[in-house]
């Protein structure tokens, strides 16, 4: 059997493979392209298709597909084989350098906001040479972005690479004021932690919720949930344990990072770490995660669940991004140095955070804004949809007294010769356990929890990125056209404490207080649903700010908008029906038979012996039967709401009436249906209950 170090990354098309496939020309050719997104000429184009097919038939891939991320939210591909008919008869297997820069998927289907007319239907597939190919089953999959006809992004990988490069330009200059000339290339790296559930297959099949929604609709709670804290860390199960062991392995052959693996508070749910990587490779390995996630759980009779709220009552599930700006020199960015000198570079590049975090909430709440999410934020879960930072008190007290220009911790401090005070030596925090911020600094990096466990990681890091770009554009043109460099950065972190320092807050983030707190005396936003946070991307600041660093034109973001409030109202109607369904088909007569059986069973004691008869049964029956009128009712009244509902007045309108009167019925619905759960004996239940789904593994 071979090792992990002998098969990781054996389906990557990686440094090592170009190295040794390509020659000497080709290689340094391709990788200046790499690094430095200089064009490729046609000739390195050829060679690099040329061995990549080689490498590829030789490890059994038949096909070839650009693998790109629409805005659907997750992964596409077309295939193509490489064969290629020879004259007499049999086929060689053919791969230029054109298919491999360029693909024409057609794929008109994909939703595009309003950006292509079907007649330019056509949508372009553009190589990312920075993410490695790979082979995915029997399919060389090449790493793409997805444009249209006109050149405008389709997907969500344009955009990302956009926002790294508007970082990039605007920490270069920062370093370059400091002195830092060494360094070329600033790039962000992110290592996103995945949660999910694990429920076993034969299960899931006899739920239609889960079926079509990824979540359930109904269920009664179980006598037993999370309170006990005894699956946090637990002992993994043989069962789960298999799982993780095949899921390590494929991805490692993939190159995937895959580290840590540990049970999460809720029964049944999990989680996965890699180790981080850059923003761009690590989206595309976060997206292949999870489809991965989901196809070896089949392989072991089980499904993964990567649905935000699989069920009520326990934790749903979030994908927490850690963050950090690093230079190719190898320096983060983030982390506090060991000299006065990289401390005041840290403290600029920190208060930069602070201030785009605080300027620009409301992308980073639209970014992780989906239905699916809205069970988390702003219910009754961490984090709270309120975005503030986390610091921690050491790092708190320090910015206080910079702000204040008084000692720190008693320590006198003295000017250096940057002109900021002298930092005394901080340890690292990384102990910070406050999982109820949304944004916490855990020593070298940031880490924005606010993604929904099913997200792509691109749209939050697009925010991200350009967002922090914007703070530190600010600040290299105030500090380049500064006569005493010294002074004006000793002013300016200063002032961007005093003018930010309300976004920071190390307290508890579930407190109904601190949520008062926060929208009454800080004025921060509190954007519990979708809608409500879609809409801040047309707000003219906002707009101005991905347009002036060229992330996204007007055209891209007015159809991000209506794409996303389109999936909001999809995801809620195909929810809305789908509970109708189940409970015109599948509750009411489990009910009915229930009652029908109770009735039968009093008038036979009735008609045999009176003196049989207790109070139990009728009580019983009285309740369901009035129960069965109540579910009966409200299955009408969402039906009647969702035929009426009015989509005319355009999706945000639509969005906010499905927000409104929709999702309302759906809850009262569940609640009868749940109370009649725990009223109906067992045996007439048509489905697996919670307890099942959360237990039912062993
Ligand atoms: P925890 O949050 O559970 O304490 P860690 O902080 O060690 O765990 O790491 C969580 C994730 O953060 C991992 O995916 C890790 O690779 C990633 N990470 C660590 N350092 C950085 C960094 N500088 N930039 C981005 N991600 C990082
Ligand atoms: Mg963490």
């Amino acid at each position: 059997m071979k090792t992990v170090p002998e098969f990781f990354g054996s389906m990557v098309f990686d440094d090592r493979i170009m190295k040794a496939k390509l020659s000497s020309d080709v290689y340094n050719s391709l990788k200046e392209t790499i690094d430095t997104g200089k064009k490729l000429d046609s000739s390195v184009a050829n060679a690099v298709a040329i061995a990549m097919r080689d490498w590829a038939v030789a490890n059994g891939a038949t096909h070839f597909t650009h693998w790109f991320q629409p805005l659907t939210g997750i992964t596409a591909e077309k295939h193509d084989s490489f064969i290629s008919p020879a004259p007499d008869g049999r086929v060689i297997m053919e791969f230029s350098g054109k298919e491999l820069i360029k693909g024409e998927p057609d794929a008109s289907s994909f939703p595009s906001g309003g950006l292509r007319a079907t007649f330019e239907a056509r949508g372009y597939t553009a190589w990312d040479p920075t993410s490695y190919a790979f082979i995915k089953g029997k399919t060389l999959c090449i790493p793409t972005a997805f444009c249209s006809y006109g050149g405008e992004a389709l997907d969500k990988k344009t955009p990302l690479l956009r926002s790294m490069e508007a970082l990039n330009k605007q920490a270069l200059r920062i370093l370059k004021l400091f002195g830092n000339s060494d360094v070329k290339h600033v790039t962000t790296s992110v290592g996103p932690e995945q949660e999910y559930f694990l429920i076993d297959k034969a299960m899931y099949d006899k739920r239609k919720d889960l079926i079509f929604t990824g979540r359930t609709l109904f269920g009664a709670k179980p006598p037993k949930g999370q309170e006990l804290d005894d699956h946090y860390f637990g002992t993994i199960k043989p069962r789960v344990a298999a799982y993780m062991e095949e899921l390590n392995e494929e991805l490692w052959k993939l190159g995937i990072l895959a580290k840590t693996e540990h049970n999460e508070v809720a029964p049944a749910q999990h989680e996965l770490a890699p180790i981080f990587t850059t923003t761009n490779i690590d989206t595309d390995h976060n997206q292949l995660t999870m489809e991965i996630m989901q196809k070896v759980a089949l392989k072991h009779n089980l499904v993964c669940l990567l649905h935000e709220k699989p069920f009520a009552g326990v934790n749903g599930s979030g994908k927490h991004n850690n963050w950090s700006i690093a230079t190719d020199t190898g320096i983060n960015l983030l982390s506090p140095g060991e000299t006065p000198y990289e401390n005041a570079q840290f403290l600029l590049f920190l208060v930069a955070v602070i201030q785009a975090v605080d300027d620009y909430q409301g992308l980073l709440r639209m970014s992780v804004a989906t239905a699916g999410n809205d069970h988390r934020l702003g219910a009754n879960e961490a984090p709270p949809a309120v975005i503030s930072i986390f610091l921690g008190d050491e790092l708190t007290e320090i910015l206080k007294a910079i702000e204040a220009d008084t000692p720190y911790n008693g320590v006198q401090k003295k000017k250096m010769k940057l002109g900021v005070d002298v930092l005394p030596r901080f340890t690292r925090d990384s102990t910070d356990r406050n999982r109820t911020s949304p944004f916490a600094f855990t020593g070298n990096k940031f880490e924005f929890r606010m993604l929904g466990s099913s997200n792509s990681i691109a749209c939050a890091n697009i925010m991200l990125n350009t967002a922090v770009a914007e703070s530190l554009r600010q600040f290299a043109d105030r500090l380049e056209s500064a006569d005493d460099f010294d002074a004006a950065m000793h002013d300016l972190i200063k002032e961007t404490i005093t003018t930010h320092k309300r976004i920071i807050f190390n307290g508890n983030g579930y407190d109904d207080a601190w949520i008062q707190e926060a929208t009454e005396k800080r004025g921060l936003l509190n954007l519990r649903a979708t809608p409500e946070a879609m809409a801040v991307i047309l707000e003219q600041k906002n707009k101005d700010l991905l347009i002036s660093h060229k992330v996204m034109s007007e055209a891209e973001i007015l159809s991000r908008h209506e794409i996303q409030l389109e999936n909001y109202c999809k995801t809620i109607r195909i929810e809305a029906l789908t509970m109708v369904d189940m409970a015109r088909k599948e509750i009411l007569p489990a009910v009915e038979a229930f009652t029908s059986d109770l009735a039968s069973s009093i008038a036979s004691k009735k008609a045999a012996e009176p003196a049989m008869l207790c109070n139990y049964e009728r009580k019983l029956l009285r309740k369901l039967s009035s129960l069965l009128d109540m579910m009966d009712d409200k299955v009408d009244t969402l039906e009647d709401a969702m035929i009426h509902m009015d989509s005319s007045a355009g999706i945000a309108a639509e969005s906010e009436a499905i927000r409104d009167t929709i999702l309302p019925k759906m809850c009262e619905l569940r609640a009868a249906c749940d109370e009649a759960e725990t009223l109906t004996a067992e045996r007439y239940w048509p489905f697996p209950t919670y307890g099942d789904l959360l237990f039912g593994v062993r």
